[in-house]
């Protein structure tokens, strides 16, 4: 088995390592790490829960330790996504760089510019952003980017979902090209094909297994789930949830709930504290502070429940998620996948569930049809019994204008039987919404309506614990 010490690292990096605790280096590191010491380009597949971000980081800072950084020409730059993501390459960066001298930046939105700029004008080893902000630095002439020595782009199938592959583009337009960089991806798209073509030059190829590797120890399940009315879906909808999250009792430490849009996001979370739950919301119009503070929170366990759009949980590093719930079957299918890999990370057990409403059922079968496998249908644990005190408390106006002679109760939890009533004119609203909800921080140029190419997209690489049934793995 290869060691951190096989592998020509820094001594001072090798230093910070023992004091991380880790033993030997994951597959992407010991894939990763030679070729990127020996000053050649890498291309690493593989997502986040296989210890990519050190697979950078590490031979970036024994290969940035000699020299030094002029002003405003950083020596290494690092493009992520997000805001939260970049935030945790830093935390990487200063984590296995804390015995050097090096120094580094982070230009991401919704902190002040002048700030950065102080940063920057000092010179920095490594410079960590968002490609809008990054070239909003450039273009206000605060940032040259002639002395790149190297470059990564982390997440490259995010930047393209969120359409920042025209940035990306450009950006490597503008470092020089004798660079050195890591590209790292997910899945390998055609467009993503096409850019490592243009940018990398001979890059050395580590592949890792996708989510199945984490996925192993993830239960899951979807309930299918139709309000006894129309106008009542939302609000049963969000009890349901939160029956879901009691039926789970104590193995429910603490949990990510995702919703698609971020309207959704605050009323859910809005919701949960007024029944007596621990949950804050996590989304892209929230200032950053607000949102590290939340974040930092979770992940120190003094929240417990944190409801997040896609954007702003993707990427994001949170040890020991107990349970995932999906308030909605995500529109793009394979955020399903990106969502459930919160939890079950390292190893350890997890539990993700998922309310499909007959509207999502489309949905459903593209992420179904991407995994290559039915997720294990799951009983609705309010039974026949819709909570009404509860919704008393949440919607009291519209419940007297429309009252019914129906139960309240959300009746069935197999839609299949039941019609799907579906006004015609809700979809392209909705839709509207959901864009609006994904819309990148800073993206130039539109994202790919790629709902079918996505589907397509894993292939024979479907996780095997997705075939496993749910009793099976209760079981395990
Ligand atoms: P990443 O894929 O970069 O998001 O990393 C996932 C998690 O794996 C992070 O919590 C890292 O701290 C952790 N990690 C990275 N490298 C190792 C390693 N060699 N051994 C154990 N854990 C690691």
């Amino acid at each position: 088995m290869t060691k951190f010490s096989d592998l020509n690292l820094d001594p001072k990096v090798l230093k910070a390592i023992v004091d991380t605790g880790y033993e030997t280096p994951t597959p992407i590191q010991a894939g990763a790490i030679p070729p990127a010491l020996e000053g050649r380009d890498v291309l690493g597949i593989a997502q986040t829960g296989t210890g990519k971000t050190a697979a950078f980081t590490m031979p970036m800072i024994s290969l940035l330790r000699r020299g030094r950084a002029r002003a405003r020409m950083p020596r290494s730059l690092v493009l992520c996504p997000t805001r939260e993501l970049a935030a945790q390459v830093a935390e990487n960066f200063d984590a296995y760089a804390k015995y050097t001298k090096l120094t580094k930046a982070l230009l991401i939105g919704g902190v002040s510019f002048k700030e950065q700029d102080l940063l920057i004008d000092k010179g920095v080893d490594v410079l960590i952003a968002t490609p809008g902000r990054l070239l909003d630095h450039f273009e206000r002439g605060k940032l040259i980017l002639s002395d790149v020595k190297i470059m990564v782009v982390d997440e490259a199938d995010r930047m393209l979902d969120m359409g920042f592959i025209p940035d990306i583009e450009r950006i490597f337009g503008l470092t020089p090209f004798t660079r050195q960089t890591f590209f790292f991806s997910a899945t390998m798209a055609p467009e993503i094909e096409r850019i490592t073509n243009t940018f990398l030059s001979n890059p050395a190829r580590i592949e890792v297994a996708r989510a199945a590797t984490t996925g192993e120890n993830i239960t899951q399940g979807v309930v299918m789930f139709k309000g006894s009315r129309k106008d009542r879906e939302a609000t049963e909808k969000r009890a349901l949830l939160r029956a879901l999250i009691q039926s789970e009792g104590e193995n429910c430490r603490n949990g990510i709930i995702f919703c698609n849009r971020k309207v959704d996001v605050d009323v859910v979370a809005k919701s949960m504290k007024k029944h007596g739950f621990d949950a804050a919301p996590i989304h892209g119009d929230l200032d950053q502070s607000h949102r590290t503070r939340t974040l930092q929170e979770f992940r120190d366990g003094t929240l417990r429940f944190l409801v997040a759009s896609d954007v702003a949980a993707r990427g994001l590093d949170v040890p020991n998620v107990s349970h995932v719930f999906n308030f909605d079957v995500p529109s793009h299918a394979e955020d399903y996948v990106h969502r459930i890999g919160r939890t079950g990370r390292a190893g350890k057990l997890g539990t993700t569930m998922m309310i499909c409403v007959p509207r999502d059922e489309k949905n459903l079968e593209d992420v179904e049809r991407l995994v290559q496998s039915a997720i294990p249908r799951l009983d609705n644990p309010m039974g026949g019994s819709a909570p009404k005190a509860e919704e008393k408390a949440e919607e009291p106006k519209k419940r007297t204008r429309t009252r019914s002679r129906k139960s309240d109760a959300p009746k069935d939890d197999a839609p299949k039987a039941e019609p799907v009533a579906e006004k015609p004119a809700e979809k392209p609203v909705e839709k509207a919404a959901e864009k609006k909800a994904d819309k990148p921080e800073r993206g130039r140029s539109k994202p790919r309506n790629d709902n079918n190419n996505r589907a397509a997209g894993m292939g024979d690489d479907a996780p095997d614990f997705i075939a496993m049934s749910f009793d099976e793995r209760r079981k395990g």
